[in-house]
Parts: structure tokens; sequence; C-alpha cells
């Protein structure tokens, strides 16, 4: 018999809406970043997706880097960013564009700031989110884009996992209780 794990979670944001707001959002950011040294720097893995559909509407001279980044055991923040490269992009002279999956309790949007901005010669810092949880943060941190506005909930897809899975899905649902598995421990 098939596990209820299979079964797919439930649609919050589909994928026509996700494109719509892509489209609205490139449009600011392109406007904001016109004639200025754009690096984006796309936090992984969550930010995946959101980079790559979000990147293709920008139609911008950009620098993209990568950086490696896990704070969450299952379905909750551990509390600690770990940064996994060995090495930060070299960002001097540039505009700097964070792009992360989720702004929930706001550490990792803050400790990959500050790692950044410490770096020598930064022009300008600036992040966008695909979402952003309404909750009180741990961290005072805003972005200064974001696609959608979502409750506080766990939520899957585009980009987002859970215990590693989930991500392709092309939309962003949530975990009904039956798909949660009893041990979490997962990676973001
Ligand atoms: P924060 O550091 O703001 O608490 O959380 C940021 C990271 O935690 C995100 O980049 C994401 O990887 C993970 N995260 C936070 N909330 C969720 C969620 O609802 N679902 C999933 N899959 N990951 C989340
Ligand atoms: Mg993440």
């Amino acid at each position: 018999m098939e596990q209820s794990i299979h079964t797919l979670p439930r649609v919050l944001i589909d994928e026509a809406s996700i494109a719509a707001r892509l489209d609205a959002l490139a449009v600011e950011i392109t406007d904001f970043y016109r004639g200025k040294p754009l690096t984006v720097v796309a936090i992984l893995s969550g930010s995946l997706l959101f980079a790559a559909d979000l990147l293709r509407r920008i139609p911008l001279p950009l620098q993209l880097e990568c950086l490696n980044v896990s704070s969450y055991n299952g379905l909750e923040s551990s509390g600690v960013v770990h940064f996994l490269d060995d090495r930060l992009p070299s960002l001097e002279g540039r505009c700097v564009l964070l792009l992360d999956d989720i702004l929930d309790t706001g550490l990792t949007l803050d400790e990959v700031r500050l790692k950044l901005v410490s770096e020598a010669g930064l022009v300008s810092m600036h992040a966008a989110v695909l979402l952003q949880k309404r909750k009180a943060r741990a961290r005072e941190v805003c972005a200064d884009w974001v696609g959608f506005e979502i409750g506080d909930k766990f939520v899957v897809g585009y980009g987002l996992d859970y215990e590693g899975e989930y991500r392709n899905l092309p939309y962003v649902g949530v975990l009904e209780a039956s798909q949660v598995r009893s041990r979490n421990s997962g990676k973001s």
C-alpha cells in the first residue's frame, strides 16, 4: 500500500501566482539596480529555484555567487547558522542582493548579512525573499523585496525542503500531519 508520505502537500501558493509575483519583483529589482555593479548572492539550497526563475527575468549584467548555509533541523530552526563553504565571494565594489527562500526567525539573513558586510569594499547590501512569515522574529531584520507574506506554518516546495525532500515541487505547499515523520533529521 502506498505510504501517506507520497501524497502531495496541499497547495498554498500555486505556480501561476509565483510566476506573476516574480514578474513584478523583477521589474522593481531591475529598476533599482540599473547601471549598478550588481552581484546576486543566492543562499542555498532553499533559494535555488527562486533565484533561477527571478534572475532570468532581470535583463541586467550581473554576477551570481552562491552561499551554502544550513540552519534547519526537520521542522524547526536549530538556532545556529552553519556556513558550509570554505571561502566567501569577493564583493569589493559590488552592490549585493541577497536571495533567500524564506524569512522566518531572521537568523539566517542577519548572520549572512553580518558576515558579508565585514568583507572590505562592499557598496550596498539588500535582500529579497520569496516568502516571509508573519511572526515576531528573533532578529530585527527585514527584506527589501518580499514575494509573499504567509502565516507561521512550515511550508515546502519551490526550493524549500522537509528532510531533504519536496524542493522540486513547482508550488509552495503545506505538509499534512500524516506527511511529517516522527524523527526529525533534515537540513535546509
Ligand atoms: P530563519 O533563519 O529566518 O529562521 O530561517 C531561514 C531558513 O530556514 C530558510 O532559508 C529555510 O531554509 C529554513 N526555513 C524557515 N522556515 C521554513 C519553512 O517553513 N519551511 C522550510 N522548508 N524551511 C524553512
Ligand atoms: Mg535556507
